[in-house]
């Protein structure tokens, strides 16, 4: 029989994980042919949330846990998941049912017709600001143009993968990471599914617009060398046309002579120019500050307990 994982990344959830743990036996009551198992990472939490893992554990010995050792972030969360999987697929959801466990017959199904990622497309986004949606889809649009994957839009974490991508995305390590690239990145066959996205059941969302705003600079700087061809590129012609001015200049002042003036054109160029090079050498240091990152090579997460053990040699 078949092996899937129901791999659940938790920051402070204790609200829903019941909830979430008895819908998903619901669900997957329905469905035969497959063992299922889950695989909760404890993402630091500092509410009772490890409390509840530890009794799901206890009544059910096909729900693991890995308990991180402070909170490392979501897209560390799942890798941490995803290193401790030995099915033959793994479906990742969020804690707080936004992610609707009734999409996994579903998912199951193109599975067993041979696609290796099948990703659940949100149709509708309810519980979200019109400026959130209107913030997400321009972002995802410039994404796109700036880098050679296809993005997917509208496709979150949700989605079940085979064994054969797991494999292929525990092979990044870099400790910045932007999951949703590396889905695309990763390529093998993919399918959408539609859905819609609910509002989360209960507790509160861990993103702010600070945090959302990191992300989607982690997305353009890890998947796209294009804004240092961009400034690469403006530098350029800022230069032509410095030259092509300075010839003006000079050629003006040899024919009708000079007398001191263009006080405002000088200060604008001045100032347009200092500012296009602090805005150039910000763009060079993000990616030297990712360089310098990677180069730690440091571990991606610590584990604190597994499963009820405490772990004091790290598996990874
Ligand atoms: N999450 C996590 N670590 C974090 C933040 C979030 O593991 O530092 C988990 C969280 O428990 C949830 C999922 O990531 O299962 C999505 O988080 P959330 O619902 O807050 O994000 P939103 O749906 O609002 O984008
Ligand atoms: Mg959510």
């Amino acid at each position: 029989m078949k092996t899937i994982t129901i791999l659940v990344p938790c920051y402070n959830e204790e609200a829903v994980l019941n909830q979430l743990y008895e819908r998903i036996q619901v669900v997957i009551k329905g469905i035969d042919n497959y063992d299922f198992k889950y695989v909760f990472v404890n993402d630091g939490s500092t509410d009772g949330t490890i409390d509840i893992l530890r009794k799901l554990h206890a009544i059910n010995p096909n729900v693991h846990y890995v308990d991180l050792s402070r909170n490392f972030g979501k897209e560390i969360a799942m890798i941490a998941g995803l290193d401790h999987i030995d099915s033959d697929a793994v479906v990742i959801m969020d804690a707080d049912l936004q992610d609707p466990p009734e999409l996994l017959p579903d998912m199951i199904e193109w599975w067993q017709r041979g696609y290796k990622d099948v990703c659940a497309k949100r149709r509708s986004r309810d519980g979200e600001s019109w400026f959130k949606k209107w913030s997400s889809r321009t972002y995802y649009r410039l994404l796109q143009r700036l880098t050679n994957v296809p993005i997917q839009i509208d496709v979150g974490d949700f989605r079940l993968l085979d064994r054969q991508c797991v494999e292929a995305l525990k092979l990044f390590r870099e400790s910045q990471r932007y999951t949703k690239g590396m889905f695309s990145w990763i390529g093998f066959d993919k399918k959408e599914i539609l859905f819609d996205r609910d509002a989360r059941a209960a507790g509160k969302t861990k993103w702010n617009y600070w945090k959302l705003f990191n992300l989607a600079i982690e997305g353009i700087t890890s998947f796209s060398m294009a804004p240092l061809r961009i400034a690469s590129f403006l530098g350029c012609v800022l230069s032509i046309a410095s030259i092509i001015y300075m010839i003006y200049v000079i050629i003006k002042t040899l024919i009708f002579g000079e007398e001191v003036r263009g006080y405002p054109s000088l200060v604008s160029i001045i100032l347009f120019i200092g500012g296009a090079q602090i805005f150039f050498l910000g763009i060079i240091g993000e990616y030297l500050g990712r360089i310098f990152n990677e180069t730690k090579n440091r571990p991606l997460y610590l584990v604190k307990e597994c499963d009820g053990e405490i772990v004091i040699k790290q598996k990874f």
